[in-house]
């Protein structure tokens, strides 16, 4: 039997389980860099950049194991339709991969497998601690799917920071209150700065082709300099936790001003491209904990991210698709407003999250889900363009982790399905989280008029429109008794002012 390995963009894993029965004597292995796939969402240039230097230095890797791989550059087709004319004119009977991280592509390779009568094995991916059919076994029944039971279940199983007595180390699986604090008033003060990369000649070759190939997409590659292999990964890795990973859990979710990382890892894209596993990520947050490195609260926050969140978000996708992808729990139909892609808007927050998504690729976990994630959900826009934005702006966007937050998290597009509220706030939170209020034309105070807020206008808009659906929900009861202390005719203001808000969303 001939056997053809497909190793897919963010699959770059040495001993991936695509792998697991290849036998280098006879089998062959083959990549795709497909310009069908940087064009299907209109892709930031850094994000193209990333994959494809990415892919060219994991293809040395495979060279010097002396795999038989052909590589293909720069094709205009699909990678399925790269891969029919590749499997029938070498006449392979059996095509080999790790589950994509998309389930429109693992649709089309199931297509391709049976028009072209082959054997398909989608191997479980061993990059995870946990495969699909084990999340779905602990979803079974279960009436609410939440992280905090899931998280608990996989440190138990895994023994992350699990005491003798089978309790959570320190006695407590969370520690909130010590971490998220916003910076101090005076400013975030000296942060060590993330490890970058200066593009090698791979690199370099390729951002050469990305700004001739793409002149237009968004984003800029001037400050490309992301981990592109291994090793890079490897070293991105230690530098967090020596250096950045102590102060990661208390600021969490602070923003400020030209600090586009903040004490963030940064890690998400190596992670993603499996240039590292993340058992290796948080054993070393581990090590560093019991070398008393680090605190408790820093290591649980960041643990919380990878071996929670970031396993739980992967489980919701393969259970929920594809069905997720169509959810449109509020009916939301309004346009996304072009600023996303421009940062030309006047709300200060907004402005500086999406510029230093144009230039970098990357915002952090709060400023996509309370800025940008906040005001798509409260300018009632439409789930399926927001999350087309998503995946095109971010370098770390891939569909089976980009998806789940921004249509289940941010625009709560699916009910509820696996958190307890929607993610709404008012200009409040982000003056309380940052210092960009200080900045702005807007008051983040004030609930109606031309200097209004417009996230504090929208904000209890929304809490007007769906009153009686927050009233019900303990979580966000609080909200609405808020709400309740303004006045009718106030109310009516704000409605008002929302209005022409959302048919004037191009302007604010
Ligand atoms: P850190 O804050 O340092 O966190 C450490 C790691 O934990 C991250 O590298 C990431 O691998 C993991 N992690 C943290 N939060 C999450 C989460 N909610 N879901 C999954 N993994 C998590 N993450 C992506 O990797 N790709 C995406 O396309 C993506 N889209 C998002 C869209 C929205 C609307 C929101 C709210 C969040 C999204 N996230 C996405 C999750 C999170 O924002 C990013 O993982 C994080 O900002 C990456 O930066 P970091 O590596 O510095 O993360």
């Amino acid at each position: 039997m001939k056997k053809l390995v497909l190793v897919l963009g963010d699959q770059l894993k040495a001993d991936s389980s695509a792998f697991n029965h290849f036998d280098a004597a006879k089998d062959e292995v083959i990549m795709i860099e497909s310009e069908f796939e940087a064009n299907y969402v209109w892709t930031h240039k850094a994000k193209i950049a990333l994959f494809l230097s990415a892919m060219r230095h994991f293809a040395e890797v495979l060279k010097k194991k002396k795999y038989a791989l052909t590589y293909v550059k720069q094709s205009k087709l699909s990678i399925v339709s790269v891969l029919k004319e590749h499997i029938q004119k070498h006449h392979f009977t059996h095509l080999v991969c790790v589950e994509p991280g998309e389930w429109r592509l693992r649709k089309e390779l199931q297509d391709l497998a049976s028009e072209l009568q082959i054997y398909l094995t989608i191997e479980p991916d061993n990059h995870f601690y946990c495969d699909f059919d084990e999340f779905k076994e602990w979803v079974g029944d279960k009436k609410e799917i939440r992280l905090e039971y899931f998280y608990r279940y996989l440190r138990k199983k895994h023994k992350v920071l699990i005491q003798e007595d089978g309790e959570p180390e320190g006695g407590q699986w969370n520690f909130d209150e010590q971490n998220r604090k916003p910076y101090p008033k005076k400013g975030p003060g000296q942060i060590t700065e993330p490890k970058w990369f200066t593009p090698d000649a791979i690199s370099k070759e390729v951002m050469t082709y990305v700004e001739s190939t793409y002149s237009k997409h968004p984003g800029e590659l001037e400050s490309f300099a992301w981990a592109v292999t291994r090793e890079q990964a490897l070293l991105a890795l230690s530098h967090f936790i020596e250096y950045r990973l102590p102060l990661f859990g208390a600021h969490q979710d602070a923003m400020w001003t030209n600090t586009p990382f903040g004490w963030h890892s940064i890690l998400s894209t190596s992670l993603n491209l499996k240039l590292i596993d993340p058992k290796e990520v948080v054993d070393s947050a581990i090590q560093a904990y019991e070398k008393k490195q680090v605190s408790l609260s820093a290591v649980e926050g960041f643990v919380r991210q990878i071996l929670g969140w970031r396993e739980f978000i992967r489980g919701m996708y393969y259970l929920d698709m594809p069905k997720m992808a169509e959810d449109n729990f509020y009916q939301h139909q309004r346009k996304l407003p072009d600023w996303y892609w421009t940062a030309n808007t006047k709300m200060a927050c907004m402005k500086d999250a999406i510029q230093q998504t144009l230039k970098y690729g990357y915002a952090h976990h709060i400023q996509r889900l309370m800025v940008t994630g906040n005001v798509a959900l409260l300018a009632e826009l439409l789930p399926q363009q927001v999350c087309e934005w998503y995946l095109a702006i971010y370098v770390d966007a891939l569909e089976w982790v980009e998806l789940p937050n921004t249509a289940g998290m941010a625009l709560f597009a699916n009910g509820g399905r696996f958190t307890s509220k929607p993610y709404v706030a008012s200009g409040a939170y982000i003056k309380r989280m940052s210092n960009y209020c200080e900045s702005c034309s807007y008051q983040s105070s004030k609930r109606y008029g031309p200097d209004a807020c417009p996230m504090t206008t929208l904000y209890w808009n929304f809490l007007i429109n769906h009153r009686a659906e927050f009233e019900k929900n303990p979580r966000t009861r609080l909200m609405t008794a808020n709400l309740q202390k303004i006045d009718a005719e106030e109310q009516l203001l704000i409605t008002q002012h929302a209005q022409t808000l959302l048919n004037n969303l191009e302007n604010i």
